[in-house]
């Protein structure tokens, strides 16, 4: 139950409402929609649950709409860190240190082995900037400018800013935003369940190979670095098949690429290892993370980078362009990392890791029985608590289910009390994957309940 009690009296959030409807644009909306009601007002949460305005409770499955509240709602001791923090030393930019920014780097790198500087900034989108930034610099240090492109895989996403938009592998993002920035060349997805091959044996390894055809056509030594996200996200929760992360690994070393790794829905424990990119046995050079970092309780993010490309951006000191001529002048607020070291703790202390290991095995096994019973399912997918379920018109054309019934199931369930999310409307392979990615803490009752209201949505629109 909630025992966050909102002290907000009604007729004061209904005034509220009145005035974000009159004022406030929000995100991704279609504001068409809110000129005749006022939008819902979330006021308080605890654990995995939130109540609105009218006093309605709801099972939140996706962790703040976007996979972010990792350690659940309310969480006290994050809300007084940060108080005690700021309280104390607010901000400061640039090359002073911050007692909390000192403290997280060290708890962080100590949960990526082989990783060993961060970069603080305050978004995904920017902790993605900051990784570009990194390998055009390099590319003029020590390649005259020439292994200056990027390339990144059909379907990922990696930020709302046009550079990583340009980075992003999904035509609805980016329809009517371009022109984009030059240097970024996509490459085939690697979702075995929409195989681009007929005999789909070694789907991993072939698939892999597709990023080493667009290297070679445009030529290895223009080639800088390629980013992936662990697990695809909002372009349909696609866990990555058998073999592929090995070969892409081989290949950025055959190649000389950096390996970017985008853990910005992956990071912090969202797949049962603090990083998803742990579960592949593979050694980015750059990893990115926001969301999970503070779990939504200030913004934080991080660009996490080898020793070793940290080393190319001090090499010639006498070169007062070598060093890496970045800022972001939120990275230097205090609060971010005062709530990222106890949103660690807590992720530690409770054994979250496990629980999530535990739970998402679990949820696979509901998905599983889910899947055999109605037929618009496809394909269920994910690692940990961090799930996808596919739906189809068809299990033998694979034909994608119209948007409408992940729209009406997603109602459905909000209607029954549990909020569930939905990939981007990307085109036809996209629209129409249900996800799930509730707080970490999630228990079997939480799962449960979720799977209950998900399969009690689809027998009502069956
Ligand atoms: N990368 C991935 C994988 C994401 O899912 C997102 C956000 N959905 C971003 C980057 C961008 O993060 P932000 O919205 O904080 O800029």
């Amino acid at each position: 139950g909630n025992t966050n009690v909102n002290t907000t009296p009604a007729t004061e959030i209904d005034e509220l409402a009145a005035k974000d409807q009159k004022h406030v644009w929000h995100h991704l909306t279609q504001h068409k929609g809110f000129e005749t009601t006022t939008p819902m007002m979330m006021v308080s949460g605890e654990g995995l649950r939130i109540t609105d305005d009218k006093g309605n409770e709801y099972l939140d499955a996706v962790a703040g709409a976007v996979w972010t509240v990792n350690v659940g709602y309310g969480r006290e001791r994050i809300a007084k860190a940060v108080y005690e923090q700021i309280k104390t030393m607010n901000f400061f930019a640039g090359s002073m240190g911050s007692a909390p920014g000192a403290q997280f780097a060290e708890m962080l790198i100590d949960k990526m082995p082989g990783m060993n500087r961060v970069y603080y900034s305050n978004s995904g989108s920017e902790a993605n900037e900051k990784a570009f930034k990194m390998v055009r610099q390099i590319s003029h240090n020590k390649y005259d400018g020439k292994k200056h492109k990027i390339l990144f895989r059909e379907r990922d996403y990696h930020g709302t800013t046009i550079t990583a938009l340009s980075a992003t592998g999904q035509l609805q993002r980016k329809d009517q935003y371009g022109p984009f920035t030059p240097g970024f060349v996509e490459f085939p997805h690697c979702c075995e369940y929409r195989s681009q091959f007929e005999d789909t044996t070694d789907y991993g390894v072939k698939a892999a190979l597709e990023m080493e055809k667009v290297i070679l056509a445009e030529g290895p030594d223009t080639v800088g670095a390629v980013i992936v996200e662990p697990i695809t996200a909002g372009g349909g929760v696609i866990t990555p098949p058998a073999g592929y992360y090995e070969k892409i690994q081989e290949l950025c070393k055959k190649y000389n690429l950096l390996l970017i790794v985008d853990e910005v829905v992956c990071g912090l424990g969202r797949t049962g290892t603090w990083f998803g990119y742990q579960h592949f046995g593979i050694k980015p050079d750059i990893v990115t993370m926001a969301k999970g970092v503070a779990s939504g309780y200030a913004a934080i993010s991080c660009t996490v980078t080898t020793e070793e490309v940290f080393n190319m951006f001090k090499e010639d000191p006498s070169d007062n362009m070598s060093y890496f001529r970045d800022i972001s002048t939120f990275g230097g607020c205090t609060a971010g990392p005062a709530a990222a070291i106890e949103n660690m703790k807590i992720i530690e202390e409770e054994n979250l890791l496990e629980n999530v290991t535990k739970m998402g095995e679990y949820a696979m096994d509901r998905m599983l029985a889910l899947k055999e019973k109605h037929a618009m399912i496809g394909d269920v997918r994910g690692k940990g608590l961090f799930l996808g379920i596919e739906l189809v018109k068809d299990r033998e054309t694979k034909e994608p289910m119209d948007e409408s019934v992940s729209v009406a199931i997603a109602a459905d369930c909000m209607k029954n009390g549990v909020i569930i999310g939905r990939t981007n409307r990307s085109f036809a392979t996209l629209n129409n994957t249900l996800c799930l990615a509730p707080a970490l803490i999630a228990t079997k009752d939480d799962i449960d309940e979720i799977m209950d209201a998900i399969d009690a949505a689809i027998t009502r629109l069956s």
